[in-house]
């Protein structure tokens, strides 16, 4: 071993006796080559398996709604369990690292397998403004960036955006004068996404009904094909 690789080792292992890493999941310390969440979590953590079935519980959410190849979550998300934990920490505990991780995870279960292959684009759902700027980040851009390190696909962050929606039919009593202002979803540059296959992300799926709204502009979109990915699925 070099002086400096020996040197660079010994601080590291110092480092890391100080500042012990801890499990994103369980709080365990890490062992070395462990990264953000421990060996025994990521065996034991409740894979959903979705890719495999393609008629599981979150693709079944968009039938008679949207049309999409496919879709799955990579854990199945219960209170009080570690799942849970992982996904408070990732959206409160500024710990976008395990976005990260997760996204890699996701990628290397998925990508071999039809219709998740071959996919183009990744884009995550765009998280609210002011959200955003509370948190730092948006998770579902976390988990996307780590699947696209391991798919080797870009992330289009600005995919889909979303935009202010005034309603023109608001009724304008003397109680009610504000304008109904909802956000809504847009894809910019709809042109480059034809003929397409693009993976939308998000963190975790409940009611799905946000990812409809965007799978359906998608629809819109001559000959492009969507596929849906979640960090969990709840039921
Ligand atoms: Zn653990």
């Amino acid at each position: 071993m070099k002086t400096f690789d020996f040197i660079r080792q010994v601080l590291q292992d110092t480092i890391s006796i100080l500042y012990p890493s801890l499990c994103a999941a369980c709080d365990e310390f890490l062992l070395q080559g462990e990264d953000v969440i421990c060996t025994h979590c990521m065996v034991n953590l409740p894979r959903t398996y979705f890719h495999r079935m393609p008629d599981n519980p979150v693709a079944k959410q968009f039938w008679g709604k949207v049309r999409l190849e496919g879709a799955t979550a990579l854990f199945h998300f219960h209170k009080g369990e570690k799942v849970q934990t992982l996904m408070h920490r990732l959206k409160y505990n500024n710990r976008p690292e395990i976005g990260n991780k997760l996204g890699a995870v996701c990628a290397t279960e998925i990508m071999k397998s039809d219709p998740f292959n071959q996919i183009d684009y990744i884009i995550p759902i765009p998280l609210h403004k002011k959200k955003q700027k509370i948190r730092g980040y948006n998770q579902a851009y976390c988990f996307a960036q780590g699947m696209s390190d391991i798919y080797g696909k870009e992330v289009l962050k600005d995919g889909l955006r979303r935009v202010k929606f005034t309603d023109t039919q608001t009724r304008k009593n003397r109680f009610d004068r504000h304008k109904n202002v909802k956000m809504v979803f847009r894809v910019s540059k709809p042109d480059r996404f034809i003929g397409k296959k693009v993976m939308i992300v998000d963190d975790v799926l409940t009611t799905g009904s946000t990812l409809a709204a965007c799978i359906q502009l998608f629809n819109n979109i001559e000959g492009t094909k969507v596929v849906v990915a979640t960090i969990a699925y709840a039921e």
